[in-house]
């Protein structure tokens, strides 16, 4: 189905700065708005329901599933996170843009349900580089980062399913990078025409 919004789908290996790109597109961008995922895994920190994430018990998100309310949902280290239909249908029929931050997986499987979604991979330049971000995150002990590494690898040989991809070396470049995708998207004519149909019109452009 064709939906006058956007919808950008943005995947990378933990480490690749995925969340700190797409924060800093939400900042500077208010006609992007985040698509809430559902999550199993409890809240940390300072993340409050319904912001960062639904957060929900296993009961309501196999209730979910059954009731077929996700677009897709999958199995990230360890706990389920899905994307329901209404967070993202509501926005994109309205004619606004909607990003998603979610693992591979989803990815692939958004672009199955809508075929106009643009799916964009975050890399690092380099291993050496990822692991030194994982390190210097301070997060995760070293086998743990060993199984993200793992994980990455498997992550970036899919990475020929994307539309775009953007290699995250300096940040400012990347974002950058990813605001230029969001344009570009704009400028389809189709997405044109919905823009300015007034113009349109007055060139007799049908
Ligand atoms: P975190 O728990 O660190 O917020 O997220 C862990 C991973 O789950 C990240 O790679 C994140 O992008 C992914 N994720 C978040 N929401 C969804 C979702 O709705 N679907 C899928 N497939 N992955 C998600």
């Amino acid at each position: 189905m064709d939906y006058p919004g956007n919808l950008f789908v943005v995947a990378a290996p933990s480490g690749a700065g995925k969340s700190s790109l797409v924060k800093a597109l939400l900042e500077l961008d208010s006609r992007v708005f985040p698509s809430i995922s559902h999550t199993t895994r409890a809240p940390r920190g300072q993340e409050h329901h319904g912001r960062e994430y639904y957060f929900v018990s296993d009961a309501e998100f196999d209730a979910m599933v059954e009731h077929h309310a996700f677009v897709e949902w999958a199995h990230v280290h360890g706990q389920r996170y899905g994307t329901s239909k209404k967070a993202i249908e509501e926005r994109i029929a309205q004619g606004a843009d909607v990003i998603l931050e979610i693992d591979f997986q989803g990815a692939i499987q958004i672009k199955e349900a809508f075929s106009n979604a643009v799916l964009i991979f975050i890399l690092p330049p380099s291993w050496e580089e990822l692991r030194a971000r994982l390190e210097r995150r301070g997060e995760d002990s070293p086998e743990v980062i060993e199984l993200r590494l793992k994980n990455a690898a498997q992550e970036m040989a899919q990475a020929c399913k994307f539309d775009f991809i953007i290699i995250n070396e300096l940040f400012e470049r990347a974002l950058f990078d990813l605001k230029a995708v969001v344009h570009a998207q704009r400028l389809k004519f189709a997405a044109q025409r919905r823009a300015r149909a007034d113009t349109f019109r007055s060139l007799n452009i049908a």
